[in-house]
């Protein structure tokens, strides 16, 4: 294999694809010299398979809003790739909601389900919808409107969706309500991220954050380091950057930045436990806007305009969009002395940041790994659903913390570099790679 005439091939493919391009490149950087150690793989064409998904779902969602407009938006749902289990990857609701944009997460999905331990392919979906300043009840007509297309498309042995940015539990609910209407399936599983009450996991809330701090401690402690009075600059208020404050707090670690839109809200005490659940009622007013935060507690102050990376911080984790972090971000943080930085959201750094922070020898791992605890648990969703059974939020806690351990440990395995130093990225993408490769090489040609 050869990056470059595979990037031209697929540059002339998918044209301005930027961000689903750039999640490729990434990718096949990482595995090039593994890859050509097989030339099993290489007869099979498995890495010119690998990048292109298996099918892609565009739809039309017809809406109307509370003023009575009729609203027109796009729908879509890329099956990214089933090699090794039923498709299964988030729901995005956001305006610059695009295919490139969708595939890049699909692709990203699909080594992060192999990472997971469990058997998941890989996909993602969404629209261009806003839910920004949406009252619930035209969120709930959205919702029940983009079911009405997608139903046929997914099911408990076919594709299951969750949320992802724009979509936690009440979109879940709405979308999920359409579905056994419309499937007359009154079966509970196909979706995640389902209320508590109906079929949902406990933890999964809380899940993508948790986990990824299970993921850092792991880090850490490899390093030599600990979260104990580490301080932590976080991106983002929403479910994940709820779920990594918390478990962040609870380790003894201080989160001293949040950010929005908006701006930035530092808090040089950390954040205490009224203040982390206050996230969740900001993220719930579909405002966007983080400045409320110091309003509410004088201890905070709020910064127009600027980013949690311009916060003097030991560990930075981007938890809210994909390249959130670029090289000016890194090299600010870098001059500040922070010394890891873990994606929460994915993809949350651009390749000079990359660059920068491994160059400058920091700890960094990469959201495929980072935040896999999520679609993890969803996995856990899945089984108890159809073993019709309900865990506690200990045991998938406790299962949760297995599968983050277990992924480290996979990236430790295929990222150690000859100095003994752990690539993560590299880590990550081979780990992921291998499983899905094997599993398309015993299928055959399809
Ligand atoms: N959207 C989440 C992710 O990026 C969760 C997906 C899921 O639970 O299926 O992994």
């Amino acid at each position: 294999m050869n990056v470059q005439n595979l990037m031209a091939e697929l540059e002339r493919k998918h044209p301005g694809e930027n961000e689903y391009l750039q999640a490729v490149r990434e990718v096949l950087e990482s595995i090039e010299e593994v890859y050509n150690q097989h030339p099993e793989f290489e007869k099979a064409k498995i890495v010119e398979r690998i990048v292109e998904p298996d099918r892609i779902f565009t739809f039309r969602v017809t809406w109307v809003d509370d003023n009575g407009t009729v609203q027109t938006n796009l729908g879509y749902r890329v099956q990214f790739n089933g090699a090794i289990g039923p498709y299964k990857g988030g729901l995005r609701f956001h305006k610059a909601v695009n295919p490139s944009m969708l595939k890049f997460l699909g692709f990203e999905q699909t080594f992060k389900n192999a990472l997971t331990t469990l058997p998941m392919g890989g996909a993602k979906g969404g629209s261009d919808f806003d839910p920004v300043g949406k009252s619930d009840a035209e969120i709930m007509r959205f919702c029940q409107a983009f079911m009405l297309e997608l139903w046929r498309n997914i099911g408990v042995d076919t594709d299951v969706p969750a949320g992802d940015v724009g979509v936690g539990g009440r979109e879940i609910g709405f979308l999920n309500g359409m579905y056994q209407k419309l499937a007359r399936k009154y079966h509970t599983g196909v979706l995640t991220g389902k209320g508590e009450t109906w079929g949902g996991s406990i933890l999964r809330p809380e899940a993508t954050g948790f986990g990824a701090l299970y993921f850092v401690e792991h880090m850490l402690k490899l390093a030599g380091k600990s979260l104990k009075g580490a301080t932590i600059a976080v991106s983002g208020f929403g479910n994940v950057a709820w779920g990594a404050s918390k478990k962040a707090t609870e380790l003894g670690a201080k989160v001293i930045a949040i950010s929005g839109p908006d701006g930035v809200v530092n808090i040089p005490e950390g954040m205490n436990e009224e203040m982390i659940d206050y996230l969740l009622e900001l993220r719930a007013s579909n405002r966007n806007i983080v400045a409320p935060f110091a309003e509410k507690f004088p201890q905070a102050t709020f910064t127009p305009g600027k980013k949690a990376w311009s916060v003097k911080c030991d560990i930075a984790l981007p938890c809210a969009f994909q390249n959130e972090l670029n090289g000016d971000d890194a090299a600010e943080l870098l001059k500040n002395g922070t010394w890891c930085v873990a994606e929460v959201s994915n993809m949350g750094c651009t390749p000079e940041a990359i660059h920068a922070f491994q160059s400058a020898g920091i700890l960094f791992a990469p959201g495929k790994a980072v935040n896999a605890g999520g679609v993890a648990t969803s996995g856990l969703e899945m089984t108890q659903n159809c073993m019709h059974l309900s865990w506690s939020g200990k045991e998938v806690d406790e299962k949760l913390h297995f599968i983050m351990e277990s992924i480290h440990e996979a990236c430790v395995k295929f990222g150690k570099q000859q100095d003994g130093h752990i690539d993560y990225v590299k880590g990550a993408n081979i780990a992921g790679f291998m499983k899905v490769a094997q599993a398309m090489l015993e299928q055959g040609i399809y």
